[in-house]
């Protein structure tokens, strides 16, 4: 299984796509966690990164592109993969598409994870991640059993910089201005599926199983 998980800021692609990634045994890659990643350890690509998202824009897609064929590389993917918040854009469609096809694979499906305004403004406000493991938590819908620490790692949770009232702002403004190729470009591969991603995160995934298991047509 090669997907790609689309869908707003806060939309619950990170924490759909690590469920998904357990059960399936297969890496999910997130492009926003290796860009934070290599912000935090002053990299140059890291550094470079680090004045878009800190703004809110997305980062160039060059620089997006290489983070992932990179991390593609490493050899876990070879079996399947999730990318998580990849592509953004039309050209970074077209570039995956490239990439793998250079190895004669090609993305099996790409699944939009649609919610409303109003609980994309809730679920940023109370977003936690765990600075070591990544795992998501939300303070009021999956608060952590203490409210700094990481269930699974002990590992110190923290709300991320970008996730404040302008940058979001700004962020669903990116997603709006680039979603509509970008989604023309899979309905016209016919691998496009549309998911409601409102409601508990049990529903969301089991929504997801049913689409995926063939269930539902893609849109
Ligand atoms: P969210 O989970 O809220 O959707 P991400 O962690 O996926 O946010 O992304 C955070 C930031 O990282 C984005 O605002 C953007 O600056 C950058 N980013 C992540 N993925 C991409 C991408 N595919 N193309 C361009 N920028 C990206
Ligand atoms: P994205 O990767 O699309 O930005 P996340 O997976 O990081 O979204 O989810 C954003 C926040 O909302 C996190 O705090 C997460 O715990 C929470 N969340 C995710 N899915 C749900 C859901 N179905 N119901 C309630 N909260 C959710
Ligand atoms: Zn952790």
């Amino acid at each position: 299984m090669r997907l790609a998980m689309l869908g707003p800021p806060g939309a619950g692609k990170g924490t759909q796509a690590r469920l998904l990634a357990q059960e399936l045994n297969i890496p999910q890659i997130s492009t926003g966690d290796l860009l934070r990643d290599a912000a935090r350890r002053h990299t140059a690509t890291g550094t470079e990164a680090r004045r878009y998202m800190e703004r809110g824009l997305l980062v160039p897609d060059e620089l997006a592109l290489r983070t992932v064929v990179e991390r593609m590389g490493e050899g876990d993917a070879v079996r399947g993969f999730i990318l998580d918040g990849f592509p953004r854009t039309r050209a970074q469609a077209v570039a995956l598409d490239e990439m793998l096809a250079s190895t004669g694979q090609k993305l099996s499906r790409a699944v939009v994870l649609e919610i409303g305004d109003e609980e994309i403004v809730k679920r940023i406000s109370g977003r936690r991640v765990c600075r070591n493991c990544g795992a998501m938590y939300h303070a009021i819908f999956d608060p952590p059993r203490n409210a700094e620490l990481c269930n699974q790692c002990n590992g110190e949770l923290y709300q991320r910089e970008d996730d404040n009232e302008d940058t979001v702002r700004m962020r669903l403004e990116q997603y709006a201005g680039k979603i509509k190729p970008l989604f023309q470009y899979y309905e016209e591969k016919g691998i496009l599926i549309r998911i409601d991603g409102s409601g508990p995160v049990g529903d969301v995934h089991r929504r997801m199983l049913d689409a995926l298991k063939g269930g539902a047509k893609p849109a």
